[in-house]
């Protein structure tokens, strides 16, 4: 299983998670074109997208997903919001529901508009936690194996409040990493750092000082990542 990450940024965020067998899109805010080069023009294998929430760095491109053929999973709110319609949009299930070899679980969390974190199982890659714009993360979670996680921001490079209340800051996101469980935890990916407001190189080390044992890396635009629950 590998994550490649398309776009972490206002100007478009997508993540593949990809096994040789399946594909699960995270976001939808990058166009379709450059999706399907991602996928070599093959869009079998997709079992689904994800959608964390309406905006449309997050959501623009999601009639043309469904166009496409691609099932879309997202809030009430959001298909409501980004007027989603057709017989391959879906709303997100109260309880865990499986697409494909993934079973995925959703949870709430605080950015200016309804938004979702995803908590997802896969039985080769393991425990992947996924939150992007919010402010913070109200739950706990244990036995986590990798963590997609925002640090836009630092607190003290901030030009303008833009980000507060909305965006997650690097000390928040420690604070949520010292919370939980880290001793399972393989990767810790960095997402939708603000150009103006961080610095990749000091928030990658402060992570690393709170997991040690953990691999981190920054979402680029291009970063692919071996993804297994297994030490090798
Ligand atoms: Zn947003």
């Amino acid at each position: 299983m590998t994550i490649k990450v398309l776009g972490s940024e206002s100007a478009g965020n997508c993540y593949l998670l990809e096994s040789d067998a399946e594909c699960l899109i995270i976001e939808a805010g990058i166009r379709l074109p450059e999706l399907k080069k991602a996928l070599n023009y093959d869009l079998s294998k997709v079992v689904g997208c994800l959608i964390s929430h309406a905006h449309g760095d997050h959501c623009k491109y999601a009639m043309d997903y469904l166009k496409a053929g691609i099932n879309i999973f997202a809030s009430k709110e959001t298909i409501e919001e980004a007027g989603l319609t057709g017989h391959r949009v879906f709303r997100f299930f109260e309880n865990i529901f499986p697409l494909g070899s993934f079973n995925i679980k959703c949870f709430p969390v605080p950015h200016s508009v309804p938004t979702v974190g995803f908590l997802i199982h896969h039985p080769f890659a393991g425990s992947i936690f996924f939150a992007t714009d919010a402010a913070y993360i109200p739950n706990r979670f244990i036995e986590l194996n990798h963590i997609l996680i925002e640090a836009n921001y630092d607190d003290t490079m901030l030009t303008s409040d833009r980000a507060v209340g909305r965006h997650m800051s690097i000390d928040t996101c420690l604070g949520f990493l010292r919370a939980n469980e880290r001793r399972h935890i393989r990767n810790i990916v960095l997402l939708h750092l603000s150009n103006r407001n961080s610095d990749a190189e000091m928030f990658a080390k402060s992570v690393q000082t709170v997991a040690p044992n953990a691999s981190v890396w920054i979402a680029d635009k291009g970063l692919e990542i071996y993804l297994s629950k297994y030490p090798f």
